[in-house]
């Protein structure tokens, strides 16, 4: 006899948390996880409480004395063997991120290999934390600044980018010599947890780097706890502000990354089947849930209007939809049943609005996977800048065409937008193209790049209500957001010189 629901999630295995080293079981609260393919619960996860949250901040507590004191060098050797086996366990890795999350195994892959970016510049941290030295600074003085580490700090992580997001954060905060607790999303959190059994296999030692599953009531903890020195996040924008707000409130250093209305210029000189190309993976891949996604194509002149819609609206009739771990699929389903609907209502609201819906993804369905959070890419035309589905963040797979006069009225388009994580501009001219990322309030800029993610050598943010705080993800800007600066200025008088009494302030005489 076929088991019940009930009695089918009594077998289904409970995710639990990752402190000291070790799988932490805990029979608290938990949620549910599904595979959004199949629209089936397939394991639990737990949410620690404020006093399991205070078990894992413990474990970095105490590791953290001895990792601080650990040369980086040695330290960049755990993340040299952590690197070699993410790339011996990808097929795992990426297998666990498209159950859980939807987006296609191509697409899983590549968010792993820009996590693994990261850890490769993490690798370089001997040379990245060399700090700086000024010889001679006055007579027999030296003076230097080192970056050392924060204490204990934690991460907060969105369902999008199950690997890739945590990783723009713990490898470079374990290199500076930092201890960590991960709270990844209760969306998809077994790949995060798969990475740190990989770490402690990799000699990371124990407590170095923990995880906490759960939701709001474990994020609270981690603002409150007065041991973690800082708090990385990245989700949504309202999400985002109270954490930062929370979070400095309570004495931290808080980074919050938040949400994004991405939007492409074409320019009526771009070539317009590359631009088309460029823009469907970037409007419709992982079903349009990525905060790089572009959501809003601004088309300078209605002939280059025309010419994108009508290509778009061909090149969308052949897509491929299905389950991600099909080969053949390029978009998989939206994360869960309750997004989907969040995003079909905005379908309702554009139409509503006036909006031109020249491609109606709602009719979908997959064969197989009729309980699959599937929907079909969606295409507006004649939308303009006061309709909600023009401000809002949708985060599916809806793209927003808005056909505008001129480069310059494009530009105050995306400059008077709340959101500035990304932005592009698709042209032949140079000269449009450098006036674009000149004046352009935007984070991050592609010229005849739709998705201008920076590489790990560089560093991740928006402006304006996409980022709360002064520094981004990875790259640079990590180091100086995972450690604090300290000045020393010393002095050895040689040759008998003596100090004589002296009440200026110290100053070399001009
Ligand atoms: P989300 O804000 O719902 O959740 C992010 C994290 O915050 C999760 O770990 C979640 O458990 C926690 N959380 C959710 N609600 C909370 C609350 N009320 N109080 C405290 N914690 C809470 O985001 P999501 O739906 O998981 O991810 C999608 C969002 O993330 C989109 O808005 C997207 O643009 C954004 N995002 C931004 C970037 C970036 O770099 N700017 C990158 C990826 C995703």
């Amino acid at each position: 006899m076929a088991a019940t629901p009930a009695e089918e999630l009594e077998t289904i295995h409970t995710l639990g948390h990752f402190i000291n080293g070790k799988k932490v079981p805990d029979k608290n609260r938990t949620l549910s996880i599904t595979n959004p393919a199949t629209g089936r619960v397939t394991r639990n996860v737990a949410c620690a409480n404020k006093g399991m949250v205070e078990n894992a901040v413990a474990a970095a507590s105490s590791a953290l004395p001895s990792w601080r004191d650990t040369e980086p060098l040695k330290r960049a050797r755990v993340l040299f063997r952590f690197k070699q086996l993410l790339e011996e366990h990808t097929d795992e890795i990426v297998s666990l991120v498209t159950n859980e999350h939807g987006k296609t195994i191509e697409d899983s892959k590549g968010e792993l290999i820009r996590g693994i970016e990261v850890v490769e510049y993490a690798c370089g941290i001997p040379e990245l934390l060399k700090g700086e030295h000024t010889p001679s600074a006055g007579p027999g003085i030296d003076s230097w600044s080192q970056f050392q580490p924060l204490g204990v700090v934690a991460g907060i992580t969105p369902f999008n980018f199950p690997v890739m997001v945590p990783m723009w954060m713990y490898p470079m905060a374990i290199a500076c010599g930092n201890t960590f607790v991960l709270k990844p999303s209760e969306k998809d959190p077994s790949a995060p947890s798969f990475c740190a059994k990989l770490l402690s296999d990799a000699g990371l030692p124990d407590g170095v780097f923990n995880i906490v599953n759960g939701d709001k009531e474990t994020v609270d903890a981690i603002l409150e706890n007065d041991q973690i020195q800082a708090v990385s996040f990245v989700g949504s924008t309202a999400v985002a502000e109270y954490i930062y707000t929370t979070g400095t409130n309570f004495g931290k250093r808080v980074q919050a990354l938040g949400g994004a209305k991405n939007h492409a210029v074409v320019m009526p000189d771009a070539d317009i089947e590359q631009v088309v190309n460029a823009l469907l993976g970037a409007a419709y891949g992982s079903c349009g849930e990525r905060c790089m996604s572009i959501s809003v194509v601004v088309c300078v002149g209605d002939e280059t209007a025309d010419a994108c819609v009508d290509a778009m609206k061909q090149k969308l009739a052949d897509l491929s939809i299905g389950d991600g771990n099909d080969p053949s699929s390029e978009m998989g389903p939206l994360v869960s049943s309750a997004h989907r609907e969040k995003v079909r209502s905005y379908i309702d609201i554009g139409v509503a609005e006036g909006a031109s819906l020249v491609v109606d993804g709602r009719g979908l369905t997959v064969e197989g996977r009729e309980d699959g959070f599937f929907l079909g890419p969606c295409l507006f035309d004649n939308v303009s800048s006061e309709m909600r589905i023009y401000r809002d963040e949708i985060f599916g797979p809806v793209l927003c065409v808005v056909r505008v006069q001129s480069q310059e009225t494009a530009m105050d388009l995306v400059n008077d937008h709340e959101y500035g994580n990304g932005t592009c501009i698709f042209t032949r001219d140079g000269e449009a193209a450098k006036y674009f990322s000149d004046r352009i309030k935007v984070g991050m800029v592609g010229i005849n790049v739709p998705l201008p993610v920076p590489v790990a050598t560089h560093s991740f943010g928006g402006w304006k209500r996409s980022l709360f705080g002064d520094l981004y993800a990875y790259g640079p800007d990590a180091i100086r957001f995972y450690t604090r600066r300290k000045t020393i200025t010393q002095r050895w008088l040689s040759g008998g010189v003596r100090e004589r009494l002296n009440f200026a302030f110290p100053s070399n005489p001009l």
